[in-house]
């Protein structure tokens, strides 16, 4: 599997998987046959993550091909991503939460060496868990994990080696293509027993020897009896969504980020002045995989954007922001909705400073997460019983009847 940081070898791969996303993908997707056989599964984290390929335009090629009844169990896995984005957008104080956690976590790690030496055993591969230095060896190549291996190893770093989730997450964000705030801190929460409290997620070595390919068997290695995690605080209150403002015309600048680099398909209404684009969502390691992808997609998006609306594409700090937006005559800046995490919070003192100049910073909602992010308040079923609608609504559906 090469994941190249472009729309177009996106859209290349969501081709090349297509015929095996309906039934064959509700059989055969928990199995992780390893990094060389990744025919069973999408593998289209990386570019839907930064939406170079958006969940509409999947979904809708998945439904051509296969209709809903086959396709469900993939449309849901693909709005289990969108879910997660939705529960953390309603209570945004988690991430801040869990930031300073791993930051206070970071300073333990200096001050205690026990705690020092049992982390780096795990974050080298060191354990002698063979599935899991496997796991930490593919992840630092190659960026990116099956779910299950995911799952197995998250579960492995809490309950078996006992470190603190939030530095497992942390080295998950560093490594991964497809590193969010959202799916990530939340899926460790739920692989600890956070999430829905009382219920964690246990790796099973018979478990991991069914579903490996034949590769691994870690039986007597992993700890299957351990319980949940638990945590002294009050559940965070649902903080509703603001309505998402729309962009009523007239010229205005683009902002481009990591976050949603499809700008062709943006609801916009006025002319294109200038584009920039603003790194940074994610803090992947040096030259890993995670940080060249990153770099690529942004590069990629720019050059798409640059051609598309016939201007050049400036690359921007947030801190220079205001001051480029002054230089291109512009008093509106449009960028699709920025959802919790780096940017989202560099962002809030630039739409300050914007505010305060007599600009203004406009942060446009796709339908897709404006239909569904609501209906994050509780578990997934809420959310899984409303998609036909939604997805009926959006006119995904070549054989859904269009509801206005
Ligand atoms: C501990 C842990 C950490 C994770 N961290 C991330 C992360 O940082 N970024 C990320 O995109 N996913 C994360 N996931 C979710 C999931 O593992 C990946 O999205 C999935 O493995 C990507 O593979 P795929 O593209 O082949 O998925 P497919 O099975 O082909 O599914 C299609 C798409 O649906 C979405 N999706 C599928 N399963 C999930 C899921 N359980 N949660 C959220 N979205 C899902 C992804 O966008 C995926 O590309 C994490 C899961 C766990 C258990």
């Amino acid at each position: 599997m090469e994941w190249i940081p472009t729309r177009a070898a996106g859209l290349e791969r969501l081709a090349q998987f297509l015929p095996h996303a309906g039934r064959a993908y509700a059989e055969r997707r928990n199995i992780d046959f390893g990094p060389q056989d990744r025919s069973n599964v999408s593998a289209l984290s990386p570019w839907l993550r930064r939406r170079l390929v958006t969940e509409e335009e999947v979904v809708a090629a998945v439904l051509a091909r296969h209709g809903f009844t086959a396709a469900e169990k993939f449309i849901q896995e693909v709005a289990w991503r969108t879910y997660w984005k939705g529960w953390l957008e309603l209570r945004p104080a988690m991430l801040e939460q869990f930031d300073a956690d791993r930051i206070a976590l970071k300073a333990q790690l200096e001050a205690d060496r026990h705690l020092q030496r049992r982390f780096a055993r795990a974050a080298e591969g060191a354990t002698g868990i063979a599935c899991f230095d496997a796991w930490v060896e593919e992840l630092r190549g190659h960026g990116w994990l099956h779910n299950h291996a995911r799952m197995w190893f998250a579960s492995v770093w809490i309950f078996t080696l006992r470190l603190p989730w939030q530095l497992g997450a942390d080295f998950f964000y560093k490594h991964l293509l497809d590193a969010d705030p959202a799916s990530n801190t939340l899926s460790w929460r739920w692989v600890a027993g956070l999430h829905t409290q009382g219920k964690h997620y246990l790796a099973r070595a018979e478990n991991i020897a069914r579903n490996s390919g034949g590769r691994f068997a870690p039986y007597g290695q992993l700890d299957e009896a351990a319980l949940p995690l638990s945590e002294d605080v009050p559940p965070l209150p649902v903080t509703p969504l603001a309505l998402a403002p729309r962009h009523d015309g007239g010229p205005c600048a683009l902002l481009l980020t990591e976050e949603d680099l499809h700008p062709e398909s943006w609801d916009l209404m006025g002319e294109i002045k200038a584009i920039a684009v603003l790194p940074g969502a994610t803090v992947a390691v040096p030259d890993s995989p995670a940080a060249r992808f990153s770099a690529g997609a942004l590069a990629d998006a720019a050059a798409r954007a640059s051609a598309h609306f016939g201007v050049d594409c400036a690359k921007v700090t947030a801190n220079e922001i205001p001051a480029w937006l002054a230089q291109q005559g512009q008093t509106t800046l449009v960028t699709a909705q920025v959802p919790v995490g780096l940017i989202a919070w560099q962002l809030r003192t630039v739409e300050a400073r914007l505010a305060a100049d007599g600009a203004r910073l406009v942060a446009l909602r796709r339908a897709w997460d404006d239909l569904l992010w609501p209906l994050a308040t509780a578990g997934f079923f809420k959310l899984k019983t409303r998609l036909p609608g939604v997805i009926a609504r959006l006119g995904l559906d070549p054989a859904a009847p269009r509801l206005l």
